[in-house]
């Protein structure tokens, strides 16, 4: 059956696509943005954290959160009965990556740390952008649209539920390194209102990476509304593009499969537009580019898709420092350990650790300046396509990362906890939160994210990056995503 035709489609509903979708409403053209999740609304729709069900994970009959285990007991993980639920793992050989589903992609889930890179390293996290331009135009204007806010340092400095942090900010300054606050999308005022027992409690709830009910700016709050207030741009939740090609009028034609919420295909449609805008995330929008080169869909697509994927050098670890951290921990991080001045340069979030009990532990997210890269394979038989990363391409990482933390465990006579990440290991070395590339920037598009070979098809999301940011993506993201739309909007003619 046939959808009919829009002047412009965007794929997904994250950081990328929000940016590209607001911006083309503002302009005038009329857009059709697709998303495979659901929309998030009502007052409270997520579950809670600790007693997770079916809302939680995506189409799953047992949650699968990264620290699985407890004293090495499995008790952190729920049978729940399958749903479009708001957190998915894809699960790949080595290699577990976490992206939210819904409306927001990945602001739904993450810890919503809004961190802006290190202006030294800026060349190298994506070569041939200029530099002036984002510092001084779009990481502000970021920061801006994605309501970015700051802890008040004097609350925080007293305050129970960052106890956690301030017991590694002081096991870190005995190792020698200094640690920073970071910016965040959760609003801290609600959150001193939640401990102040003034409002219903969301990060003091141990709400994250299953959704916040409260208290965070996620792009339903933000660049979503404001897309959809231009009364330009249209949204469908519940489906998925499944496939892309171009049309010989010079279209592009858009497989949809729109399913309910026991996943049961209800219809299917394709759609034509003039303009195509892939903001499926490093892996969803990498997955329709490489599938569509590999079946002729569009032959012009070149040999860069599917190549420069990174993990941001992320790896999880975890101390038994022997003191107290704190029963309610705050869910949303506000510290990060400066270790770039490292051989290896890494910056380690202070993470929270949300059990609701006293567990003696610190735990962190590393960032570190990984240089290996996996790239994506097409199976011709299965018409998949699958990420190719060795069990060995973690272990720079993980060896950047043991350096931080050897230092920080030798200067308190502390020891990495084994207990955490099944498998007795000291280090959550098989997953990643910070996708990135795919279709790299320059490479499989142009500096502005056209995709090489085919007119008016566009990538505007992380698969444009190389790999690393050196700090969180999102405000990267949504930065760079800002920047390409305003020369494309300014140079392409774009019209309905
Ligand atoms: P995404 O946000 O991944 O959005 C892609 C969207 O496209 C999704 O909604 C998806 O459902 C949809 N989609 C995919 N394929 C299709 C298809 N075929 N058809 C229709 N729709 C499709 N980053 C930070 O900067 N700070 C943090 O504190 C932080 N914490 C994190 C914690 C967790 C648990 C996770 C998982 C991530 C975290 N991140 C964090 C990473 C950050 O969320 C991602 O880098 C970011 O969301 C990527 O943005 P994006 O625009 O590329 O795509």
């Amino acid at each position: 059956p046939s959808g009919g035709f829009v002047p412009a489609l965007v794929i997904g509903s994250g950081y990328g696509a929000s940016v590209t979708a607001l911006r083309l409403g503002e302009a005038g053209i009329d857009t059709l943005v697709l998303e495979m999740g659901r929309l998030w609304d009502g007052p409270a729709p997520f579950c809670p954290m600790l007693t997770p069900d079916r809302r939680s994970m995506w189409f799953r009959t047992r949650t699968a959160a990264p620290l699985d285990s407890f004293l090495w007991l499995p008790v952190v993980n729920r049978d729940i009965d399958p749903y479009p639920g708001v957190l998915d793992r894809v699960d790949f050989p080595n290699m577990k990556v976490y992206v939210g589903r819904g409306v927001g992609g990945g602001s739904l889930v993450n810890g919503g740390m809004a961190v802006v890179p290190q202006r030294r390293f800026f060349p190298e996290i994506l070569p041939g952008v200029d530099v002036d331009e984002m510092y001084g135009t779009y990481f502000p204007l970021a920061n801006r649209m994605l309501g970015v806010n700051s802890v008040d340092p004097a609350w925080w400095e007293a305050a129970d539920c960052y106890s956690y942090a301030r017991v590694s900010r002081a096991d870190a300054a005995k190792a020698g390194y200094g640690t920073s606050f970071v910016p965040n999308v959760y609003d801290f005022g609600y959150l001193e209102r939640e401990a102040a027992g003034q409002v219903a409690k969301s990060a003091l709830n141990s709400e994250v990476i299953y959704g916040n009910n409260h208290g965070k700016r996620s792009l339903d709050k933000s660049y979503i509304p404001a897309a959809l207030g231009t009364g330009r741009v249209r949204l469908q939740t519940l489906t998925r593009v499944t496939g892309i090609a171009r049309d010989g009028d010079g279209t592009y034609a858009v497989q949809t499969a729109t399913i309910d919420e026991s996943g049961a295909v209800t219809g299917t449609a394709l759609i034509n537009c003039r303009y195509l805008f892939l903001g499926a995330g490093s892996l969803g929008t990498t997955q329709l580019l490489l599938t569509a080169r590999e079946t002729g869909a569009l032959p012009g697509l070149n040999d860069q898709v599917g190549l420069g994927w990174g993990d941001n050098g992320n790896v999880m670890t975890a101390r038994a420092n022997w003191k107290p951290t704190g029963c309610v921990q705050a869910s949303m991080p506000t510290l990060g350990i400066d270790a770039t001045n490292d051989p290896v340069p890494v910056f380690a979030e202070i993470a929270p650790i949300p059990a609701g009990v006293e567990t003696f532990a610190s735990l962190y997210l590393a960032i570190t300046k990984s240089p290996e890269r996996g790239s994506f394979g097409y199976d011709r038989a299965s018409g998949t396509v699958s990420l190719r990363w060795g069990s060995t391409q973690k272990d720079f990482a993980v060896s950047a990362a043991k350096r931080v933390f050897d230092r920080i465990n030798a200067a308190n006579a502390t020891i990495y906890r084994h207990d955490l990440f099944s498998g007795n290991r000291a280090f959550g070395d098989d997953f990643c939160y910070h996708p990135l590339g795919g279709a790299v920037l320059g490479k499989a598009t142009d500096l502005y994210g056209r995709v090489s070979g085919c007119p008016n098809l566009y990538v505007n999301d992380a698969s444009l990056i190389p790999g690393w940011t050196g700090v969180n993506p999102f405000v990267t993201i949504t930065a760079l995503a800002e920047r390409n739309m305003a020369r494309v909007l300014a140079a392409d003619g774009l019209h309905n």
